[in-house]
């Protein structure tokens, strides 16, 4: 049906109308021109667009309240700055991760002492460049008979974010660009352990976005995090949304929460090796994978099942492309040191050593007993399939090696290992009907073939970068959409120029 229906006003109505609405929408005084697409970019966003109380405390609050104020006020400062608002908002962040890379990754490194330094930095670079912004943010259009529908991806407001000790800034940053991108604010509940650099670096994103547009506490951040901070973040009645990134204890306490979630959750993830790899190749990427940063991306190759064919041959590649194998006696020695029980009673379970967690190599060999080389990234060994080192997430550079039958054991006890959280995994392989069978058996949110487990993250491979990969919630390596609402706007019959000019009358 293509005709107005008699009760439509005409267009010059509906015009005056909409004219009426944004004189009765526009911001006061002072808060600088509405926002439109004729508007230029520099007084569009530049100047003050409107002091708030919060205004000079750039992103650091002690108290959840305050800090959900201040986020409120600035997402509706942010919605009248509109595109080009988030845009300039985005530069600033980019710019600060960038520059300032060496500084804050160092103040990372003293503060966390876990993981490399040079990593440290390049993880704020990596993200500062290549985190998806605002050109992720597009629209969709259904047009047919009965006119237009448009669907706009909306923000929430505000995101109430929860990161972890190992990327402390670094998962701040990628969460600002994407939150910021769609439109939202967002305060975070630091792991205690980062809150320091993660502050400092609020304050630094907060202040160089206030001086240039005049919209303070983009990025709120609770200076003193606790459990009880993060339970009043995620019951809060002002946030709207909850992005979660850690361990199996916070992702299980989002998915319990009341409110929409979305978790980066653990990993573990295994390697496979078969008979028809490249085996020097698939030595340099476990190595480059699972040494970055002392293992302590999620993703990170965390134990490997080789196919006995050519478990001696890979175990020698490992070695000659620099990695030190540990004696059995060794290996027994770095499992008694390297995980510990904690918990109590039906909680009591396997984890990684706090004093060996994100540590070098050398430092995890001399734990071994064994006398490490210069410049040696990544310790290994073979073990049991039971060795505690194959099911623990152990975020430290030593990997079990473990001998299969065939590569159908290799890809079972693979997936044993993973616990089915379907978080990354990885095969290196020119067989066909194993890639797809481990593809599908672990069924995980990153699958990588012949590469690095950084690859998935589009570092040596295709696609994007965050470091906020949701899992159980099924979001995937989160963009800026992942923090946003579809909303349909739909325009019945006029407007849409298809179709026989006889049917307007
Ligand atoms: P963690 O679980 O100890 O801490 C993460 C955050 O959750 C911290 O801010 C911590 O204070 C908070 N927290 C912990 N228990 C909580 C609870 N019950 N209620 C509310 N908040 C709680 O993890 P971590 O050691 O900081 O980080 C490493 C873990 O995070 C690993 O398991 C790793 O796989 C995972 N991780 C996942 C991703 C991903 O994208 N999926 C990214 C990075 C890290």
């Amino acid at each position: 049906m293509a005709t107005a229906t008699p009760s439509c006003p005409d267009i010059a109505t509906i015009v005056r109308q909409v004219i009426a609405e944004l004189r009765s929408a526009a911001p006061p005084a002072g808060s600088g021109p509405p926002t439109g697409t004729s508007a230029p970019l520099a007084p569009t966003v530049a100047g003050p667009v409107a002091s708030t109380s919060f205004a000079g405390r750039h992103g650091i609050f002690t108290s959840v309240d305050e800090a959900v104020s201040a986020a409120t006020e600035a997402f509706h400062q942010l919605e009248r700055a509109g595109i080009a608002g988030r845009k300039r908002a985005i530069e600033h962040i980019r710019r600060i991760s960038i520059d300032d890379s060496v500084e804050l990754g160092t103040m990372e490194f003293h503060e966390t002492r876990i993981g490399r330094l040079e990593h440290k930095i390049e993880k704020l670079k990596v993200l500062g460049e290549r985190s998806p912004g605002v050109e992720f943010i597009t629209s969709e259009v259904f047009s047919g008979d009965h006119g237009l529908a448009v669907i706009e991806h909306a923000p929430f407001g505000v995101i109430g974010a929860i990161t972890p000790v190992t990327h402390s800034l670094p998962t701040i940053t990628g969460n600002a660009v994407s939150m910021i991108a769609g439109g939202n604010t967002v305060v975070v509940n630091p792991h205690p352990s980062g809150k320091k650099v993660a502050a400092e670096g609020v304050r630094r994103f907060n202040a160089a976005i206030h001086r240039d547009i005049g919209i303070d506490n983009l990025v709120c951040l609770v200076a003193e995090p606790t459990l009880e901070t993060a339970g009043a973040l995620f019951n809060h009645r002002g946030v709207k949304l909850i992005c979660v990134t850690g361990g199996p204890a916070v992702a299980r306490a989002a998915l319990q929460s009341s409110k929409r979630a979305i978790v980066a959750g653990p990993g573990n993830p295994p390697v496979v090796v078969d008979q028809t790899a490249d085996l020097d190749r698939a030595a340099r990427s476990i190595i480059q994978g699972a040494a970055y940063d002392n293992n302590l991306l999620c993703i990170a190759e965390k134990q490997v099942f080789v196919v006995a064919e050519v478990f001696e041959k890979m175990l020698a590649a490992m070695e000659r492309a620099g990695a030190l194998r540990l004696t059995a006696g060794q290996v027994d020695t770095l499992t008694g040191k390297a995980i510990v029980m904690a918990g109590e009673g039906a909680h009591r379970h396997q984890v990684p050593c706090k004093d060996l967690l994100g540590q070098d190599a050398a430092v995890l060999a001399r734990a071994a007993g064994a006398a490490p080389r210069d410049g040696v990234e990544l310790v290994f060994g073979e073990t049991a399939a039971d060795n505690p080192f194959v099911p623990v997430e152990q975020m430290m550079p030593f990997l079990p090696f473990v001998r299969c039958k065939d590569v159908d054991e290799a890809i079972h006890r693979a997936a044993d290992s993973e616990h089915g959280f379907r978080h990354t995994a990885i095969i290196h392989s020119h067989d066909v009907r194993a890639m797809t069978k481990m593809g599908r058996l672990l069924d995980t949110t990153l699958f990588v073939k012949n590469g690095p487990s950084v690859a998935g993250l589009g570092l040596g491979g295709e696609g994007y970068i965050s470091f906020s990969i949701a899992t159980p919630t099924g979001e995937g390596v989160t963009t800026p959409l992942t923090f946003t609402r579809q909303r349909r706007c739909t325009l019945v019959d006029d407007l849409r120029i298809l179709g026989s000019a006889d049917s307007i009358g």
